[in-house]
């Protein structure tokens, strides 16, 4: 965006804190732009196409995986960004890296790996995103990582313990202080929330496990089925929960950058520095919210704890644990690169590395290590 259309709040490329190495400003493109084209070409990112959001890659082609999560995650952030004259680029790139460091099987994955790893500081995927462009990331002939702005890493970085921020320098300061991120990290975040919820009432229904019946106890989605039905009353099937689910997007969009403009009105901050001493500015109005809460809840007991999703949640956890524990069993069954990382702790260069799989990679390596038909 030019930087005359950037709000006095906004963060700005010129003005960045900075990249941990120094490196020439970029020639044609900004700051915050490198950030992003840096993501797209990471090997996390290409990754992404292969790990779970809520669905197993292998259950169905239709599903969102973290890729097309992370995407949709852009284009509604991307489109509040513009609306708040906030920098649409910082935003797009905090989007895209939001979930790099996600474990194969999603949520399932994450608490496995944690609990593999709590006798050795644990493991959280928000971190790991971190971890991913500070340091796992080889790519670049003069340094670890991508090398990313101050600003994009402080988006990454959306929660993290007091213990673990005092080993995190710079970005981790603002949990000790207390402090808020800039707004663009802020809308990436709850762009999220509004892609997953929506996502998932989609994925949910295609996938059988939910149906309309049940989501019409969902106020957010009776309002809008309702209204869909008044203005097409044959509609039905799929076209008819599209039309639902794109006008709920819209709703929640609509609303976020109302509330958060008239948030930014009240408390009126002048620089990104303003923005981190204020309250939390981007948010749903309170009626929204509570909508939000109430889908989010809903999906929570009829989705995410769905027997059948439950079933394949247990698989995908004795997979993770598995894998941990033959591998900390003994630390030559790693591959050479990792084996190379396990100098400095064992534990979480197998977190590092089990971290990085696909699911169907993870699947994979099982077999390897455990069939003995395998090679
Ligand atoms: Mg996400």
């Amino acid at each position: 965006m030019p930087e005359r259309e950037l709000a006095p709040y906004a963060a700005r490329p010129q003005h960045s804190r900075g990249r941990r190495y120094r490196e020439a400003p970029p020639r044609g493109r900004s700051e915050y732009q490198r950030d992003r084209d840096r993501i797209v070409h990471s090997t996390a990112f290409r990754r992404l196409e292969y790990k779970t959001q809520v669905f197993v890659n292998h259950e169905g082609d239709l599903f969102r995986t973290r890729l097309t999560h992370s995407l949709e995650v852009a284009q509604i952030a991307r489109s509040v960004a513009r609306s708040l004259h906030l920098d649409e680029d910082l935003t797009e790139a905090i989007a895209l890296a939001h979930d790099l460091g996600h474990t194969p099987f999603g949520h399932t994955g994450q608490d496995a790996l944690n609990d593999c790893m709590r006798p050795y500081g644990g493991f959280e995927h928000n971190l790991q995103s971190l971890r991913v462009v500070d340091l796992l990331e080889q790519r670049y002939a003069a340094f670890d990582g991508l090398n990313l702005t101050y600003e994009a890493r402080e988006g990454i970085l959306k929660h993290c313990s007091v213990r673990n921020a005092r080993a995190l320098g710079d970005v981790g300061e603002r949990f000790i202080k207390r402090r808020r991120p800039s707004l663009e990290a802020q809308l990436a975040n709850l762009a999220d929330e509004i892609a997953y919820n929506n996502h998932d009432v989609d994925d949910g229904l295609r996938s059988g496990l939910l149906n309309l019946d049940q989501l019409a106890e969902v106020r957010i989605v009776a309002r809008h089925l309702k209204a869909v039905l008044k203005d097409h009353p044959r509609l039905a099937g799929r076209r008819l929960v599209h039309e639902t689910v794109r006008r709920m997007i819209d709703t929640l969009v609509t609303d976020l950058v109302r509330a958060s403009a008239r948030n930014i009105r009240s408390h009126a901050p002048d620089s990104i520095e303003a923005v981190r001493r204020a309250p939390p500015l981007i948010a749903f109005s309170p009626r929204v919210h509570e909508e939000s809460l109430a889908l989010k809840r809903f999906l929570r007991d009829n989705l995410y704890r769905h027997y059948r999703v439950v079933r394949m949640s247990a698989k995908a956890r004795r997979v993770v644990v598995d894998l941990f524990g033959a591998l900390a069993s003994d630390i030559r069954l790693l591959p050479p690169e990792f084996q190379a990382r396990a100098h400095d702790s064992a534990p979480r260069a197998i977190a590092d590395y089990i971290a990085g799989m696909t699911d169907r990679y993870a699947i994979l390596e099982h077999r390897r290590l455990f069939s003995i038909e395998e090679t």
